[in-house]
């Protein structure tokens, strides 16, 4: 076995590999970029070195640079991961010519498997079933036109050395075939550099169902069963799940013989995924067609994992030291169901558009890692709180992977797990995950490719925590953490009694008014409370009792009338993001008592609402300002707050420096506001 490993990667594979490796007491090498500098993975692995600029083909691409550095550090051998230089041909071979070995197959089997024309035509050979369909290598457009109308519509054009859902176009009419030949062909040059395409018949209802296999220099094979990859946004997997729902065994076996058959065509080593295309008739009928062979780890490999209960990642250093495989086929069997979702910086409701920004809140569900996935629940992730999800990058945060005894107990675990995850700071599509998995036709296993916009009507756009929880979450929220504020002593011990918010008046109930938006519109909220007694919450016309109650876990059980849910809020500057078992939601407060509102600025006075310290001041003295402008930031209860210019004007004099400390109503600034 190797004694020291080389990561050719980032992000969580490049976690996952090193967590393997530690735990086979094999010492880790990082490569990292410039935007990488203080990333998880680079923490995660022994030893670490920069190899230039954040763009891939500045840093991850440069496969000179990457094998000088495993020279140079005494690896022995060099892991890929997914993506990048996984399935890079040259790459392979140059690992080999400098000494090390590249843990992967062969080149010759990335070749063989790279183009998808090429592969099928090998794939013909040896007897896998094809879709029917065009893939040889004359491609004047007009016998690719013959062949299109020969096949019959509708029909997929796809680059033959496509990949990523990219360089696909599906032609329903004959007519229209010479215009998206001509688009895929200007998409496959400008991403691949190829411009070679095959035509296939498009199968209807189709599901993606692919094998995973594994062979080693011994030339033993063995498939580990299957994944149903068909829930798909954009021909790209969402969520991947294994068993897949409805496969009899004989099935299993045909197509499991199939991908091995595949595999030993061009005498694959080490980890590999067939792919397969499934027709779905009427009646039940399955029919399964190759489309591609992954020749590295694919993303999804957790579900198969979690079902065999074996560490892929492992498996790929023995075959790769040149060990046997692990296990032989009759050794392997299939345990519970397991689904994994993939957690994606984007925004779903905006035709998936990436999003990039820092995970101010990275809440993750009680889980363990994949070395003790015994609970249910696996986060895979490269990422930590803090960090910054750049443009640089593919937008995946981290995967979730839920295991149980059947499909319906993964399925409420994922459930449960994706309302537990909490992340701030950008879009994201964890809840657009779960109402998938709660969609009717996940539920009920009825797959295909096009299950999403089938189901559009309940994935997108859907709110399930509505106005009054979220306001009755953001006051509950708000008059905790003013208590736990006035509950501070400073240094002296000192509990400051002015401080203290506990609704106290000499005569009468004490009404509070909080003006909030939500959805972009404004309501008014209004809290009426009695000493001692309990508080009314009234959010636009509806008044109700508001009760809470801080839970040991951080959350706050809040009741509103009839509504009721444990619900964390965590504030980011004027938003307040709110997340409940039913869904997530954000408000946002415009308070006073947060805010430098109109209120406060008393003959040109700008106050601190509360404790706190001066973190900056965004004006100087001299300075016009427009109402509503940021003047300073302060930092209370570890959160950022705003002071606004209450109104246009001048600032007179600042009266505080930054990192100052400051008491409750200190005057922070002076302003002279324009007549
Ligand atoms: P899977 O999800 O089945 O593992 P994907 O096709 O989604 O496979 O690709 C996994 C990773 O490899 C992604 O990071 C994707 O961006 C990258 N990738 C796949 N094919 C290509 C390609 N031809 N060029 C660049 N990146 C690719
Ligand atoms: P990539 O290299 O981009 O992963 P694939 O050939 O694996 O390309 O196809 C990606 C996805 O496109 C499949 O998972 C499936 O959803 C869809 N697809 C591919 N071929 C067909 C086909 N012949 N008919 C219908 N859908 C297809
Ligand atoms: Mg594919």
């Amino acid at each position: 076995m190797f004694t020291k490993i080389l990561i050719a990667n980032r992000g969580e594979i490049a976690c996952r590999v090193a967590a393997t490796a530690a735990r086979m007491a094999i010492r880790t090498v990082a490569v990292y970029s410039d935007a990488d500098a203080g990333a998880k993975h680079v923490q995660a692995c022994d030893e670490a070195v920069h190899i230039g600029g954040s763009a891939p083909k500045d840093s991850y691409l440069r496969w000179e640079k990457i094998i000088e550095v495993a020279k140079a550090t005494g690896a022995q051998a060099i892991h890929p991961g997914y993506g990048f230089l996984s399935e890079n041909e040259d790459f392979a071979r140059a690992c080999a010519k400098a000494g090390l070995v590249f843990i992967g197959p062969p080149p010759s089997a990335i070749k063989d498997m790279g183009l998808k024309a090429e592969s099928k035509q090998l794939m013909e050979r040896a007897g896998v079933p094809l879709v029917p369909g065009y893939h040889g290598a004359n491609q004047d457009p007009v016998l690719l036109q013959a062949e299109a109308d020969r096949i019959g519509d509708p029909v997929l054009i796809k680059a033959s050395a496509g990949g990523g859902g990219k360089g696909m176009r599906a032609v329903d009419k004959s007519e229209d075939f010479a215009s998206a030949l001509a688009s895929c062909k200007r998409e496959a040059i400008n991403s691949f550099g190829d411009d070679a395409v095959l035509i296939e018949k498009y199968v209807q209802r189709p599901r993606h169902i692919e094998i995973q296999v594994f062979g080693d220099t011994q030339g033993n094979y063995v498939y580990l069963f299957e994944r149903d990859c068909s829930v798909q946004r954009r021909h790209q997997k969402v969520l991947e799940e294994a068993p897949a729902p409805g496969m009899t065994p004989e099935m299993r076996a045909q197509m499991g013989l199939a991908a091995v058959a595949a595999a030993r065509a061009v005498n694959y080593v080490g980890a590999g995924t067939v792919e397969f295309i499934v027709e779905q008739r009427d009646g039940g009928e399955m029919n399964f067609f190759f489309m591609e062979m992954n020749t590295r780890l694919q993303v999804e490999h957790p579900v198969t994992e979690a079902i065999t209960g074996q560490d892929l990642v492992e498996w790929q250093l023995r075959v790769a030291s040149g060990e046997p495989l692990p296990l032989m086929q009759d050794q392997l069997k299939i345990h519970g169901h397991a689904i994994e979702a993939r957690i994606c910086a984007e925004n779903p409701d905006n035709n998936f558009l990436p999003a990039t920004g820092s995970l101010h809140v990275y809440g993750l569900p009680a889980c363990v890692t994949f070395e003790r996935a015994d609970a249910g629940v696996r986060v895979d992730s490269g990422v930590r709180e803090g960090d910054t999800i750049s443009p640089f990058y593919d937008s995946m945060v981290a995967k979730l992977i839920v295991h149980g005894s059947s499909r319906e107990e993964a399925l409420a675990r994922l459930d449960t797990a994706l309302a537990q995850t909490h992340i701030v700071g950008l879009n994201t599509n964890v809840q657009f995950l779960r109402h998938v998995t709660t969609s009717p036709s996940f539920a009920k296993a009825n797959l295909d490719t096009a299950l999403i916009p089938r189901e559009a009507d309940v994935l997108f756009n859907q709110e399930k925590v509505g106005l009054g929880l979220a306001a009755a979450a953001l006051v509950a929220r708000t008059l905790v953490d003013e208590q736990a504020l006035a509950q501070r002593r400073d240094a002296s011990g000192w509990i400051d009694p002015w401080a203290q918010r506990d609704n106290w008046r000499s005569h009468g109930p004490s009404v509070r008014s909080f003006a909030m938006q939500f959805h972009e519109q404004p309501h008014t909220v209004q809290l009426t409370a009695v000493h001692d007694g309990d508080a009314l919450l009234r959010v636009d016309g509806d008044e109700a009792v508001l009760r809470y109650q801080a839970l040991a876990n951080g959350a706050l059980d809040v009741a509103w009338g009839t509504q009721r849910a444990a619900c964390h809020i965590y504030k980011k500057g004027d938003v307040a993001h709110v997340f409940a078992a039913q869904g997530a939601t954000q408000i946002i407060a415009i308070d006073a008592l947060a805010h430098a509102g109109d209120g406060q600025v008393e003959g040109g006075r700008l106050t601190a609402p509360m404790p706190g310290k001066v973190v900056s001041f965004a004006v100087k003295a001299g300075d016009a300002v427009k109402k509503g402008q940021p003047l300073a930031v302060m930092e209370a209860m570890k959160m950022e707050h705003t002071i606004a210019a209450p109104a246009d004007g001048t600032v007179a004099e600042v009266l505080f420096a930054p990192g100052d400390q400051v008491t409750e109503g200190s005057e922070l600034l002076r302003m002279e506001v324009a007549a």
